[in-house]
């Protein structure tokens, strides 16, 4: 997955550029930029790989998912339905907007339930906030059918999943809004920033301008712009954008290795009768930047991640035990502990995630995620995979099932 592997010749010229003209900032300067608008290129680029009307690149994921949220009007008290299994980020951007993250239980796609989605709908209910973990999808047409149901917005997070598809359409386009990090391990990445993608001229709209401080862009005199309303800073700068312009363009590149390396490991572990694949919704195609596997039980899933590691499998996951990506490691939210005080409204709403998720529990517990590197060998990958299967093997010669 980490873009960064494939750093080279391309993204330097294009950093270059920016530092010939020595404008490091997006908006104002045209005299001196030489032509060079790199946060405006890479939003071209995004929108049109991503086959959306509309892309703003904005400084992190985390800033993408809290501009797109404040942008479809979620705010104080709202409640915004998310996966008890993503990174923190998701629910930080939800609580950055006032509004209240409900967690709801994962099935065997490890993203949103459907059917715990549904039950999960109450009248302050404003946005349904899949995330695409780990390369795959939520089953996106159910999630749609429940959203336009309850006239709620459908927010993809998609910064793991760049370049997955999902009925032959992009994650992320599917949605009202999607999402993107470019975070420094992530697939596309600039070190730091994210983006957000739409069809909606009004949602795109108001994305430039929150991201901004309000400012309306009109003219080329940014001490004269007027604000519309309140906006913040969320903006990426040149030197970001620069990276992540070149980037952008190995995207095909980088989802052509993954599915090569994946495809061997997945091979390999189809010959093991215990190990099972993560569902991929029927029309969806994965990006391939993890390999999902399920053991038959928790404690076998345990011992299989300890027997990865000693066996030299590196980068193998054991989510289910991890401080970032599962909700019951994050006791800053269960627990409330925050710099300054909650309002009343938002600390009864966040009581609502105290409570257990069964199903999450037994699908984590089970789960290992793989990731696949692009700088592999063909020798490294096949290696790899005999040496996954002899680690599995191992441990599940010792279990009774
Ligand atoms: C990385 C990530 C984010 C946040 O992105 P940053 O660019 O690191 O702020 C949000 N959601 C998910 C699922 C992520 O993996």
């Amino acid at each position: 997955m980490p873009g960064f592997e494939l750093f080279g010749a391309e993204e330097q010229k294009e950093v270059q550029d920016v530092l010939d003209n020595g404008v490091l900032m997006r908006y104002g300067f045209d005299p001196m930029r030489n032509g060079h608008y790199k946060a405006l290129e890479l939003e071209r680029d995004l929108a049109n790989r991503m086959q959306s009307k509309y892309a703003q690149v904005v400084s992190s994921g985390t800033a993408a998912l809290t501009v797109a949220l404040a942008c479809a009007g979620i705010g104080s008290g709202d409640e915004v339905i998310m996966p008890t299994f993503t990174f923190v980020a998701s629910f930080e951007a939800i609580l950055s907007v006032g509004a209240i993250p409900i967690l709801c239980d994962i099935d065997d796609t490890l993203t949103l339930d459907p059917k715990a989605v549904e039950a999960s709908i109450t009248p302050k209910t404003k946005a349904i906030m899949p995330v695409h973990m780990c390369g795959s999808m939520a089953d996106l047409s159910a999630l749609k059918a429940i959203s336009d149901k309850h006239n709620l917005i459908l927010l993809e997070d998609a910064c793991q999943a760049i370049g997955a598809t999902y009925d032959g359409k992009p994650l992320g386009s599917y949605g009202d809004l999607g999402c993107f990090s470019f975070d420094y391990v992530k697939t596309i990445t600039c070190g730091e920033g994210g983006g957000i993608i739409t069809n909606s001229e009004t949602f795109a709209d108001r994305a430039h301008k929150y991201q901004d401080h309000g400012h309306d862009h009109v003219g080329n005199d940014r001490g004269a712009e007027t604000h519309p309303f309140l906006g913040y800073n969320y903006r990426l700068s040149e030197l970001n954008a620069a990276v992540g312009i070149a980037q952008l363009r190995k995207l095909d590149h980088t989802l052509t290795i993954q599915e090569k390396n994946y495809t061997i490991l997945r091979n390999a572990l189809a010959e093991v009768p215990e190990v099972s694949f993560r569902r991929v919704p029927e029309t969806g195609v994965e990006n391939y930047s993890f390999l999902n596997i399920f053991l038959p039980t928790e404690d076998i899933a345990r011992k299989a991640h300890k027997a990865l590691g000693e066996n030299g499998v590196d980068a193998c996951f054991y989510w289910f035990d991890n401080n970032w990506h599962y909700y019951k490691k994050w006791e800053h939210l269960l627990e409330q502990k925050s710099l300054s005080k909650f309002s009343q409204e938002i600390q009864s709403g966040l009581q609502k995630n105290n409570r257990s998720f069964d199903a999450s529990d037994l699908w984590m517990g089970r789960t290992i995620s793989c990731l696949i590197k692009l700088n592999w060998s063909e020798t490294e990958v096949t290696n790899r995979a005999s040496k996954m299967v002899e680690a599995l093997k191992s441990v599940l010669v010792k279990s009774v099932l």
